[in-house]
């Protein structure tokens, strides 16, 4: 899936994107842009969160949240807010990279009360994706 920065808002892979990106329609917006780049490009950077966040409980298409929904409850900042939570999920389907592993599927967050009260109590309290990152993996 082709995405550009304006569909991105981490700083991160926003600059992944301006680095690497070339001319194309981003699927995320459905617009004709200067940078987008194959969001498979950008594995990498999303892998240590999707090994966090593991695997969904159950698929349940009318019970719980997709990966998507519980990324933004956990105040993990990747998407801009234009895009919607179909948009996100179809990205992350992308990354996940499994038929049986989906984002739309029933998924819980791996910090349990911890990043997720901290976002209910006070909605101001996001994390980036690289403030993420550099608090929750460890460098060698
Ligand atoms: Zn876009």
């Amino acid at each position: 899936m082709y995405v550009c920065s304006d569909c991105i808002s981490s700083p991160t892979a926003r600059q992944f994107v301006r680095a690497k990106g070339g001319a194309g329609t981003c699927e995320l917006c459905a617009r004709a842009v200067d940078l987008c780049i194959d969001n498979r490009e950008m594995a990498a950077l999303f892998l240590a969160i999707l090994k966090m966040y593991g695997k969904p409980l159950a698929t349940s298409p009318t019970a719980g949240w997709t990966l998507a929904d519980v990324m933004q409850k956990d105040g993990l900042v990747v998407f801009s807010d234009s895009v919607p939570i179909e948009g996100r999920n179809r990205f992350l389907n992308d990354l996940l990279k499994s038929p049986k592993i989906k984002a739309e599927g029933w998924w819980t967050s791996p910090f349990g009360s911890d990043m997720y009260y901290k976002d209910m109590f006070n909605e101001k309290a996001t994390y980036s994706l690289s403030a993420f990152l550099a608090s929750h993996i460890k460098t060698p």
